[in-house]
């Protein structure tokens, strides 16, 4: 059957959530369709796996143990889809192929030129796809903003779509910007205007254009952005500012969006968001608040924990209380700049998320320390296990110095180590576990009981592991390992017996969290952080 094709486009600057208008556009064509997100990024990166977060943002991954753009988060929180990383298509993937092609005499003696071979790669590697996945719609979003030198070769992929699968089979969405001037006290529309004829100039007339802003559209202004673009006034959308981004879907629905483009697709829907807006309305009114404090190094850079972010307003949602939270430093512990007890003050649970490097390690082993004696709920991703477990070896376990030998290469104590199977790897440097792994889960254990099947599935992005010498000296001082890899040699989760909430997982539980099914791990913490908050309510 011939799909559907939504593209999406954005221009005037970066930054304006075009990953989350394009999953929000997908939600709203969930009910009974097939949704492929596609991402075009243009870097020549193979992926985004070696950038640093503090300039790209969180890194997703995926089951397949693709590295992407943090877009693909949105994408699968918002229609529970697990993506695979062949979606992500990038200017270095599709380079490398055109070059191995040529190298493989593919073009037999032609001259390879972006135009048309990469853009006929870019074309083929999404029938490829749309082959193999057989999906209803495919969304596609195009990274960077129209003029961008290298998303050219994309735009103009996804312009000549339209020619190949028909005009009733292609919408192209334009996500613009209209600022508001101070100054003059007006919405601006010539940033758009000019927005608009670039994209013209490149051949694509926009089916649909939302305008991001502080506040709703006026009439006056979408009829004059209507005039200049060329398109109907009613295929202007408001995208103003929202409390959070899952209002996004509802506001597109309210402009008419989900009509103008069965419309313009000749897709017979209906919209179904009922719970949706149900789990939004917990988000943005909550009858109670429950604090986390958030500990890592890159707290002035929200994207980089995006995942985490979410995750936690997932659980929130679930379990009617809003999440708000308290960005911990962990070096202004190390520092004295701050004090444990004031890091924890106001706080109903902690979270320490993934990591590397050693950086405010300290602060955050003692703030995993404060968690497990003053028995605050903790949840611990992946460093935040390994480091709960460094905690537990020095304090409980009587190993003084225990340490993660990616810290300290030289500890008496290596509880977290590289595994010796992986060390002929390290010299290779292909050394990351990543991906989706299955753990088996202990019966009883609290983490069994939220997962409540016996394997357990998350995605992992870290070297480093528990270390198989220390299995039994933490079990036998009273840690349980509560998730295990199917040959015992992998620690996957840890609890603590008695412990209101001590739980932690090697793997990032965050990644698999979406609006309607929140992770486990995630929903048994802020159950158990909304319960300390009635406590200490009382
Ligand atoms: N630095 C640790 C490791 O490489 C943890 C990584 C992480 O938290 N993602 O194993």
């Amino acid at each position: 059957m011939q799909p559907k094709f939504i593209i999406v486009t954005g221009g005037v600057l970066s930054g304006l959530g075009k990953g989350t208008a394009a999953a929000s556009i997908g939600r709203l064509f969930l009910n009974g369709n097939k949704i492929m997100p596609i991402k075009c990024d243009g870097y020549l990166n193979v992926d985004p796996g070696t950038m640093n977060p503090l300039e790209h943002g969180e890194v997703f991954v995926l089951d397949d143990g693709g590295e992407v753009d943090m877009d693909f988060g949105h994408y699968e929180r918002f229609l529970d889809v697990d993506c695979k990383s062949s979606w992500s298509i990038t200017s270095g993937k599709i380079f490398n192929r055109v070059i191995s092609n040529e190298r493989k005499g593919k073009y037999l003696g032609k001259t390879i030129q972006i135009f048309p071979h990469v853009i006929d790669e870019i074309k083929e590697w999404i029938f490829e796809l749309v082959d193999q996945e057989q999906p209803d719609i495919v969304l596609i979003e195009i990274g960077g903003t129209v003029g961008d030198i290298e998303n050219r070769w994309f735009v103009e992929a996804v312009r000549q779509l339209k020619k190949i699968v028909g005009k009733h089979n292609t919408a192209y969405v334009h996500l613009t910007y209209i600022p508001f001037l101070d100054s003059v006290g007006e919405l601006k529309t010539k940033p758009a205007q000019r927005d608009i004829a670039l994209l013209h100039e490149v051949g694509i007339t926009p089916d649909v254009v939302i305008c991001r802003g502080k506040d709703p559209l006026t009439k006056k202004i979408k009829e004059k952005l209507a005039l200049f673009g060329n398109i109907d006034p009613s295929n202007i959308i408001s995208g103003h500012d929202v409390d959070t981004i899952y209002d996004l879907p509802i506001i597109y629905y309210r402009e008419g969006l989900a009509d103008t483009l069965s419309h313009k697709l000749r897709l017979a829907h209906q919209v179904e968001l009922t719970k949706w807006q149900q789990l939004t309305q917990n988000i943005k009114r909550p009858s109670r608040k429950v604090t986390i404090a958030l500990c890592g190094k890159y707290t002035d850079l929200q994207d980089s924990y995006a995942s985490v972010i979410e995750a936690l307003h997932h659980a929130g949602a679930h379990n009617g209380v809003g999440v708000q939270l308290k960005w911990i430093e962990t070096t202004d512990i190390e520092t004295g700049a701050l004090s444990v007890q004031q890091a924890l003050d106001g706080v109903h649970g902690i979270l320490v998320p993934g990591g590397f490097g050693g950086r405010g390690i300290e602060g955050k082993i003692a703030l995993v320390k404060a968690a497990r004696e003053q028995r605050v709920p903790y949840l611990g991703i992946c460093y935040g296990l390994q480091l709960a477990v460094v905690e537990f070896c020095r304090n409980v376990c009587g190993l003084q110095g225990a340490h993660t030998t990616e810290i300290d290469p030289s500890t008496v104590y290596p509880v977290i180590d590289l595994l010796p199977e992986q060390r002929g790897h390290v010299i290779k440097g292909a050394t990351m576990r990543l991906g989706a792994y299955e753990a088996v889960l202990e019966e009883p254990s609290q983490v069994k009981s939220l997962y409540d099947t016996p394997i357990a599935k998350e995605r992992h992005r870290h070297r480093y592991e528990v270390n198989p010498v220390y299995h039994d000296v933490l079990r036998e001082h009273g840690m349980v390992l509560s998730g295990m890899s199917k040959n015992g040699r992998l620690v996957e989760c840890i609890e603590l017996k008695g412990h209101p909430y001590f739980i932690a997982s090697q793997a990032h539980n965050e990644l698999t969290s979406r609006l309607e099914k929140p992770n486990p791990l995630f929903f048994g913490f802020i159950k158990a952080a909304s319960e300390e908050e009635s406590l200490k309510g009382k």
